[in-house]
């Protein structure tokens, strides 16, 4: 945006009283002392200072959790063309992007958000939040299996933290289970019970923390609540 917009955006002056400002080299962009009133600026990506003091627009935080549905990455964008998480989202014009992420074939609660400072500490992996999975194998999964993924099994980057795993059903052709990981490595499910020879058919992730999934529909989305964004924080 041109510089006296942005200027007047951040609450310096009005437009007009702005370029009197500039044209008094009262205003550095990236350091430099500038003059031309036609400069546009990137308010991501430059710093405009007045008098010494940083300009910035104060933008709205959001925070969005989504019942990511199978079928669609989730990033911003896809060089395959492949349906995104954003496609999901509606009426939101800022940017926002997926906090870590959920395979294509893995749906479940996906947070979204522009707060930059949230999703690097909630994918740091010093961020020890449980995120808890439900989660089918098309076979018999036995107890000492159980045991060992739970106390951590060996992935090509090392061995894996103490997960959390409660059975629900347990059949020749069919188990059903919930797990808990603290860490977030690439198809870090499906890869452990790869180690096994087990083979994931169904994964959604039902919460993060205390964040619960709930009655969310695929595909549907909801803003979290002050308290829930508290609670992240
Ligand atoms: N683990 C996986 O294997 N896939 C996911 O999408 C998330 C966790």
């Amino acid at each position: 945006m041109r510089i006296a917009k942005f200027m007047a955006t951040a609450g310096v002056a009005s437009r007009r009283k702005s370029e009197e400002l500039i044209l008094q080299g009262k205003v550095k962009v990236n350091g430099k002392t500038v003059s031309e009133l036609g400069l546009q600026v990137d308010p991501e990506q430059d710093q405009v200072t007045y008098l010494g003091r940083v300009l910035q627009i104060s933008q709205e935080r959001i925070y969005i959790m989504l019942n990511k549905p199978v079928g669609c990455v989730s990033t911003c964008s896809d060089d395959k063309g492949r349906a995104t998480v954003l496609d999901y989202i509606r009426d939101i014009d800022c940017r926002i992007y997926p906090v870590g992420r959920l395979d294509f074939t893995t749906e479940g609660l996906l947070l979204l958000t522009n707060d930059g400072e949230l999703a690097n500490k909630l994918t740091h992996p010093s961020h020890e939040v449980g995120k808890r999975y439900y989660v089918v194998v098309d076979s018999y999964v036995s107890p000492d299996e159980i045991d060992k993924l739970q106390k951590g099994v060996f992935l090509e980057e090392g061995k894996t933290a103490p997960a959390r795993i409660k059975v629900m059903k347990a059949e020749p052709s069919r188990t059903e289970l919930t797990m808990v990981i603290h860490e977030g490595r690439n198809r870090q499910v499906r890869r452990m019970f790869e180690t096994l020879g087990k083979n994931v058919v169904f994964l959604k992730r039902i919460s993060v923390g205390e964040l619960n999934l709930g009655s969310l529909k695929r595909g549907e989305y909801r803003f979290l609540t002050p308290e829930e964004v508290d609670y992240l924080r």
